[in-house]
This record gives structure tokens, sequence and C-alpha cells, in this order.
């Protein structure tokens, strides 16, 4: 039997606005493949399919299993919320057969459903934002890094576009979502009508109606699409309403329209358009080929509007860390011609916001006052100084020369380590050092492991003694001391609802061997573990790690199948 692939976009998620099509090819589909809360929000609309679940970061394996049941001639749908093809699973299913050499038209067929993304439900909700140039920004860093996604809201505000803003904030990541207020109150007005949408269509529904400059005051997470509007965006109520053009061209009290639809495209009735702005000799627009670059094309004449090239030349200026002077800046105002990207003046390139985890050691949880007042000095005003679990502290601060920085931090004896997915090493205080013949084990770990780039963060937890009151156990590995000798635990699952502590997979290993074991360990991690892959699902997949084989944990009980809110 032919297998296929049904990508399918479910939509916000309420039974109504799945489309004819995504409903039928569930019915035909023998297994669903998705991501929990998913599989929970479709449910009434099963008979009795196979159902493949996932947790959240594992897109790649359910792409991988739907193609491998497809393969093996069974009908799979996927499923994504929204639009399978916005942020979806499309992409990725995409990906995975290409990589095994597959073209289109070959066994499986795929088929992909679109849906209603977050952008189109959360405008009807808030009336009619979205009625002019859009664009949709996905403030998750995790596949893209921040400096490319800041140069997207940089160049959509500064061309003023209505903007929606998916994965606007987690638990976890924080500081986009106002690193983002920041650039767009740079181009746009503070009192910018911004509309805030939690699980729109679904249970827990909210909308929120406020400004650029009020936004965070609001509550903003990993279910929630926050609108941004555009210079023309107004509130009427409770309707928020992007007018669909720049300028009046229809009038709305009359039957009779001040312009005829064939003389809307006239120049003078387009003052902002292309021909109208084009040099008098030269209407036509020179093949792309021929397109001069802007540092060499010819400076505007003075004119009143400013042209479509202007404003892409502003912004890729902006993009470049060039800001128009005041005297530009003025000499638009007036309605003056600018200059091309090389001969704006000011070159006040801003420092880069710089993030890193710091700590007083490894056994050592005392921090000085010296380092304190450091750290305060670096954040400074603009900067942030936070704790977390992981016994670290993340120093956010602004600066264009991060060596520097680290420098200083280290030069108080400050430990300093990279942010993000990289091993952490989380140690005990041995009692206050009372009990430290382990330290210089946990030291070793930590300066062989601590801050290696992962797929995802891997946690290292390291007791001191059988108390193990500092919960090592709980990490993806665990390390627990006991008199020269070390208890080994491999696959916490430190986070989730069905968060579990890992596995005890050997006792009384002679602690001089233990760094190297977990070097062996971590760097197979390293090599092997596919993209996302937590610590805990790669020991799953492989099933032996030095030597040390993985058992599943015991199913838990389920009083009630409700889960993901
Ligand atoms: S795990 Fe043991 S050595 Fe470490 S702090 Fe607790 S009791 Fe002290």
């Amino acid at each position: 039997m032919t297998g296929t692939i049904y990508v399918v976009g479910f939509g916000p998620g309420h039974e109504e606005h799945l489309t004819g099509r995504a409903r039928n090819a569930l019915v035909a589909s023998d297994t669903i493949i998705g991501y929990n809360t998913y599989i929970d929000l479709i449910r009434p609309l099963l008979t009795g399919q196979e159902i493949v679940r996932t947790g959240m970061t594992e897109e790649v394996s359910r792409a991988q299993k739907a193609v491998q049941l497809a393969e093996e001639g069974h009908q799979v749908a996927v499923i994504s919320s929204g639009d399978a093809g916005v942020y979806g699973m499309a992409g990725l299913v995409y990906e995975v057969l290409v990589s095994r050499g597959w073209q289109s038209g070959d066994h499986p067929n795929v088929e992909v459903i679109p849906g209603i993304s977050a952008i189109q439900s959360c405008a009807s909700l808030l009336g009619a934002p979205v009625m002019h140039d859009a664009c949709t920004i996905s403030l998750s860093d995790h596949l893209t890094p921040w400096e490319v996604i800041a140069k997207r809201i940089e160049a959509a505000a500064a061309a003023d576009f209505v903007i929606a803003l998916y994965n606007p904030k987690s638990g976890r990541r924080t500081r986009q979502i106002v690193e983002t207020q920041r650039i767009l109150l740079e181009h746009r007005d503070p009192n910018t009508p911004v509309g805030i949408v939690k699980s729109a269509y679904r249970k827990g529904e909210q909308v929120v109606r406020t400004t650029l400059v009020d936004m965070l005051e609001h509550d903003i997470g990993m279910l929630t699409t926050v609108l941004i509007g555009n210079s023309q965006t107004f509130f009427h109520g409770p309707l928020m309403i992007t007018p669909r053009g720049y300028e009046r061209k229809y009038t709305l009290d009359t039957v009779t329209q001040r312009l005829r639809p064939g003389e809307r495209l006239h120049v003078e009735n387009e003052p902002w358009s292309l021909a109208a702005t084009a040099p008098k000799a030269s209407r036509s627009t020179p093949p792309i080929s021929e397109t001069p670059s802007p540092t060499h094309r010819q400076e505007p004449s003075n004119r009143s509007t400013l042209t479509a090239r202007d404003w892409a030349d502003a912004a890729l200026a902006r993009i470049a860390g060039l800001r128009p002077s005041t005297a530009e800046a003025t000499a638009r105002a007036a309605g003056g011609a600018i200059g091309s990207v090389a001969t704006i003046p000011a070159q006040t390139r801003q420092a880069a916001m710089f993030e890193v985890a710091v700590s007083p050691g490894v056994a050592n949880k005392r921090i000085t006052t010296e380092q304190l007042l450091l750290l305060a000095e670096i954040a400074g005003e603009t900067g942030s100084v936070e704790y977390t679990p992981a016994h670290q502290l993340i120093l956010r601060a602004r600066t264009l020369d991060a060596a520097a920085l680290v420098g200083r931090l280290e030069a108080v004896g400050l430990v300093v380590q990279p942010v993000g997915e990289v091993v952490r090493v989380k140690a005990c205080d041995f009692c206050d050092g009372d009990k430290a013949e382990g330290i210089p084990y946990a030291e070793e770990i930590h300066r062989r492991l601590a801050g290696l780039g992962v797929e995802k963060e891997l946690r290292i937890g390291f007791n001191g003694c059988a108390m193990s009151c500092y919960g090592a156990v709980h990490e993806d590995i665990g390390i627990v001391f006991r008199k020269g000798k070390v208890d080994l635990f491999l696959g916490g699952k430190t986070t989730g609802r069905n968060a579990m502590p890992a596995q005890r997979v050997a006792e009384a290993i002679p602690a001089e061997v233990v760094p190297d074991l977990l070097e062996r360990i971590v760097q197979r991690y390293r090599a092997e573990a596919f993209p996302n892959e937590r610590f805990h699902k790669f020991f799953q997949r492989v099933g032996v790690l030095e030597g040390y084989a993985h058992k599943d944990a015991p199913a838990a009980v389920v009083a009630d199948g409700v889960c993901g809110t």
C-alpha cells in the first residue's frame, strides 16, 4: 500500500475552525503524530487511530517517525496547530525526506493541508489589524540567532509593517520581548496600538488592547501572539483597525467616489509611487542587474516625498549600525533629500547586549562584596543580574568589548560560562567545605566539560556525599560521591510534566576514572544527538552508554487524560 503523509494544520484549536480537508485527512489516517497538547486538542475527532505523541522540541523525531511509517505503507497525519506551513511541521517533514534522497512524486505521497495561522485568528479577535502589509517574526532564538531576529524586527519596524510576534516569551526566554519593544520604540510612536491575544479560540482565551509603550505591563507567554500596529493603525472602541492604504482614495459616506477605479493608479494620486518619484528623464525602472548599489546611486533630487528606495536605504543603514544624523532627520522631516548609505555621517554603533553565566566557584557558593559591586557596575542601568536554579547568576550588560568584560569578571575570582545550550556542572557546597574530599573531582569535571556546546542544555549534578541534599540525581547526569567512590545516574528528565530522576546505572565507581568516563559520555552525546534531542531521549534511543543500559521507566497510571494546560 502506498504510504501518505498528511501534514495537517488544524487551526487555532476549536473544531469549528478545522477545514473539511483537514478533517477528512485525519479520518483517512491510521496514525496521528503530534505534540502532546495538540493531540489532546483534536482528541474528539479521532476514531481509534494509533497515536504517537511526543513532547515539545521533539519535532525532528516526529518528522522522522512519520517518514518511517509512511515508507512502510501507513497513512500518517502529522499535526500542527495553526498552519502546517507557517512555523509548522511541513518544512521539517520535507527536510527529512530530502535528506533521504526523496524527490517530489516519489513514494511516500505528501500533502500539506493549510490551516488558520495565529496572525489570522488573533487579528479576527482584535478587529482588522492586518489590512495592510504585515509580517510574522518569531522571537524564539532556539533555532535562529538573536542577531538575525533583531535585524528582522529592525527592518520590519523601519518599513512600517504590521508585525505579528510569534513565540514572544517563555518561562526561560524573557528578554527577547523586552529587546523587541526597545527596537520598535526607536521607530514607532509609543501609543501605537498593540493587541495581545492568548489562546485564541481555545479554553482560556484572553484578548488585551494596549499600546507599544505599555505592552510589557500585560501577561505575555508561550500561548500568546502579539500584534503591533503600523503608523496608521487605530483603536475604535475595542476594535484594532488598520486602514487599507496610506491616503484616503475612497470616501465612505458617499456612493460616488472621489477617484474612479482607473484614476487611483494615476501618478498624481500616488505621490509615493516609484513612477511619481523616478527622475523625469528616465521613468523606466532599470533591469535588476543594472540597478546601482546604494553606495553608488545618485542622490535623489530635492522633493517633498521620500521614495521607497530611500526608505529601504535608511532601513538597511540602521541594520548595518549606521544611523542618520540629527541634521539628516531634520531634513527628512522637512521633506528634503536624504543621502545614500555611504553619506550618512553618524556611525553611532550600539553596544550589543552581552550575556554570561557567572558563579563564585564550583563548590564555593559565597559571593564577595567586591564581586557583587562589580556585577552591579557592569549591569548598570540597562543590564540585569538574574539568579538561576543552576547556582549561577546570568549577567546581561551592554558592551562593545566582551573579552574585556569577561577579563574583569575573572579578575575578581568569578567563574564565567557561556549561556544557552551548553553543559552545566552544578555541585553542592560540600557542607561548606567540611566534606571536601570530592571537590577536586567536581572541579576537574567542571574544568573539562562546563560550557561545552551541546544540542540541548546538559546538566551534571555533583553531590559530595550520600546525603545527596543538592538533588544531583534529578539532573541529566548525577554523581553521588561516597568515600572515594561514585554512584552514577544517567538520563534524568529535568523538566516537564513527566519529569523523573535519572537511573542509577552504577555504584562505587573509583572516583579517579569518573572525569574520563563523563567526558566520553558527553562527547558521544555531542557527536550523535539529533537536533534538539535532550540527553534523556538520547540515552533512551541509543540504549547503552559506556556499557550502562537504559531501562524504560514504569508507565504512570493516568487518572485524567487532559494535559498541556
Ligand atoms: S550533598 Fe553531602 S556534602 Fe554535599 S552539601 Fe549535602 S550533605 Fe554536604
